[in-house]
């Protein structure tokens, strides 16, 4: 089965004592992980060593970035290569957040140099897409969403994109409070396995995790996880709340 992933995306949020006392009381709660279960923190720069070491002796536990740079290393000053990331044994890397896009101007070129650089460093990339709601509104976004996937994935090979992880984040329900229906993120999840196995046949876009991400919460956790695309969810402000969060990972399907 394929893997189910509740990923917390704490974005610029929390001091270093806030996120520690987050991070323990999440890890000293009983999960009864199923194999095929993760949790993954996706924690600012400064706290990934930090971070690290506490879910490394986890069982189920990751840590992620939230970005890296599209070079391998050099006079970029203010960027973390993947390579950075591999050395503390950071197993994920977030590219291409709508924020990222938006605010840091990173296009799918860009984006298709870090996912490639995060590869190339064992670092594996949770490579997010999503639509506006001007493309929404007017019923455009599969083809929105296949031209990302396009751009920034389809240079890959079969074996690049094996076990990848997917985010769907539709930006209208990011940080909203307006989330899209489980009938929604299911319809375009199978849109995006569907776009997925035209390039790289059906067995292998099987086994990649799609994740919604849009004002994912406790209370809507675990109907929008139901649905059989949906391998979970990439979670931002409910992810800074530990009774949400560590009811966000309950429930993911076993
Ligand atoms: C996100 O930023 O990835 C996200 C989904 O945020 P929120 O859960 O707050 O909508």
């Amino acid at each position: 089965m394929r893997k189910q992933i509740a990923a917390a995306n704490w974005k610029m949020n929390l001091t270093l004592a806030q996120g520690e006392k987050l991070m323990d009381e999440i890890l000293a709660t009983t999960f009864n992980m199923g194999a095929n279960q993760q949790a993954i923190f996706a924690v600012p720069f400064p706290y990934l060593l930090t971070m690290q070491q506490k879910t490394v002796t986890q069982k189920n536990f990751f840590c992620a970035a939230q970005n890296c740079a599209a070079q391998k290393s050099g006079a970029y000053t203010g960027e973390t290569s993947a390579e950075m990331l591999n050395s503390i044994r950071v197993e994920y890397v977030i590219i291409g957040h709508s924020e990222r896009r938006e605010y840091y101007n990173e296009t799918d070129t860009i984006l298709a140099k870090k996912v490639n650089i995060a590869l190339e460093n064992n670092v594996k990339p949770i490579f997010c897409c999503g639509e506006p709601l001007a493309i929404r509104e007017t019923e455009t976004q599969n083809v929105h969403i296949e031209e990302q996937l396009k751009a920034g994935l389809f240079h890959l090979s079969a074996a690049q994109i094996e076990n990848f992880i997917i985010a769907y984040e539709p930006i209208w329900a990011i940080g909203t409070g307006r989330t899209a229906s489980s009938a929604q993120a299911q319809e375009m999840h199978a849109h995006i396995r569907a776009v997925l196995s035209t390039k790289y046949g059906a067995a292998i876009a099987d086994t990649i995790s799609i994740l919604y991400g849009g004002s994912v919460k406790a209370a809507n956790a675990a109907e929008i996880f139901a649905e059989p695309d949906v391998d979970g969810g990439l979670v931002g402000g409910a992810s800074l709340i530990p009774v949400e969060f560590t009811s966000i990972i309950q429930s993911l399907k076993k």
